[in-house]
């Protein structure tokens, strides 16, 4: 089941600090993955100066499963998906190289099979990141000559 970063609303955690919130927030109104750079610049007017005020930020929403990083771009999104794919540990990303949107999913299938790949080889796993790049429909389908099959 995908979920796009639209149409999914979050509940808030209760437990951030400001810059926390203020960057998950940034993240949740952005259409697209955001740099560490990109987030400073739009919370400037919001008192943060420092990149190092944005990582710390970030790493916190990650280790809470509210926020990923994409590694393929360095860029992070939001999680679409809060509370439903963190029990399993793993998240999908369906990149688009035209628009630039990022559907999140999960699969339980893959994930059970990395998980016993994991298992079997004693490996002890802590997350798996899956990006899948490409072209999303919307860009095949306005892209001419090239129908959507
Ligand atoms: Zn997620
Ligand atoms: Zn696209």
């Amino acid at each position: 089941m995908a979920h796009t970063h639209d149409d999914h609303h979050h509940e808030r955690p209760r437990d951030l600090t400001r810059n926390q919130d203020l960057v998950l927030s940034t993240l949740n109104e952005a259409h697209e993955p955001l740099s560490a750079y990109d987030i400073l610049d739009r919370l400037r007017e919001d008192g943060l100066r420092a990149p190092l005020q944005v990582y710390r930020a970030l790493d916190k929403l990650i280790e809470q499963g509210l926020a990923h990083r994409l590694e393929s771009l360095n860029a992070f999104v939001c999680c679409a998906d809060v509370g439903c794919h963190r029990a399993r540990g793993s998240a999908a990303f369906a990149i688009c190289s035209g628009c630039g949107r990022v559907d999140e999913f999960a699969d339980d299938e893959v994930n059970a099979r990395l998980a016993g790949w994991a298992a079997e080889h004693g490996f002890a796993l802590e997350r798996t990141t899956i990006e899948l790049r490409g072209r999303c429909a919307e860009c095949r389908k306005s892209q001419s000559g090239s129908p959507l099959r």
